[in-house]
């Protein structure tokens, strides 16, 4: 069965493929402006029965029970999933716009295998831990730990990494017994309305365990965040709408994990490779034209070498032009909308009216009259204060800033609102780990280490997040504690 729909993709309420209530709304290509398709655009009815569906799931059936069961079926959606690849990946080109090199990592088929991490979580989890006996008020009893799924989980996500989102909620949530209500963002129904094809059709998951609505509506998300039948709201996005999701998720007291915005900083110390580090920095800030929240967007280098720096960084960005993201050599593909493409050009309007310079970029690339695209852009002249410094662009631009010493880029690094990720470059261990230790992010690289997979958890500090997603700690964000005592 092929994945692409004839008509507009489905929603998964109950176990079931329905068009909905709603209409139909259109995908974008990025790279093109081309219509690709048509999305199911579901109504707040169709997302009461979706939330319905996962209520009764986990209500009703064994489903939070049987680890070895859920464990069963991740690994078959995985394996599903993966038969899928080559069609999965060409219509996430189509839909997200980001580079096909991407799709072989944490565009597609890295959460898809990831899905396999959380099926053994499911298996090999300490569902229940003996505390041993204890004497509380002179009475001797013996305690346990048992941990249980925390309930219908209303999983809200964004469009810049639609898989790795997506999965990264789904699979930890179904790993620990919750069931799902997943609602994408509008931009990217596919990535995750084609998934709900592929479970229905070749998966034997329980009618309502998981359940996808795809909506041009964000109202759809609020919903998720104040209907009473959902225990936790998991939401990926800015920090803007997370707050507003945090208020709304207030009212019916729900459990509120937050991955949101970021302004991470990536640090030259002056005893670091400058060439090196200043070419990595380029090629992270145009990777998916910057549309990744972890992106390190402010580049800190030693005020005596900031004009060996900037020219650096400078040459390295003229060779990552912006380009066709179904060609394999594009790092850097268009942003999402011309929405974004407007966001990220006012942006670099500011940054002139505030007096910094653009080094390389601020345009649109010449001879592509199609597609959202965007000149790799390096601001420089201006000071950590600046709202081009404090702000996410969410697009392939760059500050680049002096410090003056260790102390004062870790300082630089921290005074932003958002605490999500970095990176130190240099070559003293113990320089280099205290810039790891001060800088108040949930993750940190050392010369151009990876931090991302299944195993480790990432998150934020401050207003980047609240929780962790990913490794044991994402898993048991879907968990609940229960203490348990008898007389001994
Ligand atoms: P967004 O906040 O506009 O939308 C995210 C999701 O929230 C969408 O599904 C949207 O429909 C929904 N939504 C909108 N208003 C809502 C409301 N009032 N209540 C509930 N849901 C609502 O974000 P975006 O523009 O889709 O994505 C870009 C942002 O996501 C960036 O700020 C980026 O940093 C952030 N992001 C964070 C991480 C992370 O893990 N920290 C990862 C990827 C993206």
């Amino acid at each position: 069965m092929p994945l692409r729909p004839a008509s507009a993709s489905d929603l998964l309420i109950d176990g079931k493929q329905v068009a909905g209530s709603g209409s139909t709304f259109d995908i974008v290509n990025p790279a093109t402006e081309e219509i690709v398709g048509q999305a199911a655009d579901a109504t707040a009815e169709d997302m009461s029965a979706a939330i319905a569906a996962a209520r009764n799931a986990f209500d009703t059936t064994d489903w939070s029970r049987d680890h070895a069961l859920r464990a069963r079926f991740l690994r078959q959606l995985r394996d599903a999933l993966l038969a899928h690849a080559d069609e999965f990946r060409e219509i996430t080109v189509a839909e997200v716009g980001c580079p096909v090199f991407l799709t072989h990592g944490p565009q597609l088929e890295g959460p898809i295998t990831d899905l396999g991490y959380f099926a053994d979580l499911a298996e090999t989890y300490e569902w229940t831990r003996d505390l041993g006996e204890a004497k509380p008020m002179g009475l001797k009893n013996r305690r346990e730990l048992r941990a249980e799924a925390a309930g219908v989980v209303g999983a809200i996500t964004p469009w810049n990494f639609p898989h790795q989102i997506n999965f990264a909620k789904i699979g930890p949530a179904l790993a620990a017994g919750c069931t799902v209500v997943l609602k994408p963002a509008p931009d990217t129904p596919w990535c995750a309305a084609l998934v709900g094809k592929v479970i229905a059709e070749e998966t034997d998951f329980p009618p309502g365990v998981i359940n996808i609505v795809t909506s041009s509506d964000h109202a759809l998300g609020a919903q998720l965040a104040t209907d009473p039948r959902v225990d936790i709201v998991s939401f990926t996005g800015s920090t803007a709408t997370g707050k507003k999701v945090m208020a709304a998720a207030s009212e019916s007291l729900k459990k509120v994990f937050l991955e949101l915005g970021g302004k991470s900083a990536f640090i030259v110390l002056d005893d670091a490779d400058l060439a090196s580090a200043c070419s990595m920095a380029a090629f992270a800030v145009v990777t998916h034209a910057g549309q990744g929240c972890a992106i390190t967007t402010r580049l800190l280098v030693p005020r005596s070498k900031l004009d060996e720096a900037t020219a650096i960084t400078r040459d390295s960005l003229a060779g990552l032009a912006a380009g066709d993201p179904t060609d394999s050599g594009t790092i850097c593909g268009p942003v999402i909308s011309a929405a974004q493409r407007q966001r990220v050009e006012s942006y670099i309007e500011l940054a002139r009216s505030e007096g910094g310079t653009i080094e390389i970029g601020g345009g649109r690339p010449a001879g592509r009259d199609r597609g959202f695209f965007v000149e790799p852009t390096l601001i420089s002249g201006l000071d950590n204060t600046s709202r081009v410094a404090q702000e996410e662009v969410f697009g392939p631009v760059l500050v680049i800033i002096p410090h003056d010493g260790d102390d004062d880029a870790i300082r630089i690094a921290n005074d932003s609102p958002y605490g999500l990720s970095g990176q130190v470059w240099g070559t003293d261990e113990d320089r280099i780990n205290k810039v790891v230790n001060g800088v108040r992010t949930g993750t940190m690289a050392i010369n151009g280490g990876i931090w991302y997979s299944a195993d480790v958890p990432f998150g934020g500090y401050k207003q980047s997040g609240i929780g962790r997603e990913m490794g044991v700690a994402g898993f048991e964000e879907y968990l609940e504690t229960k203490a348990v005592a008898r007389p001994a």
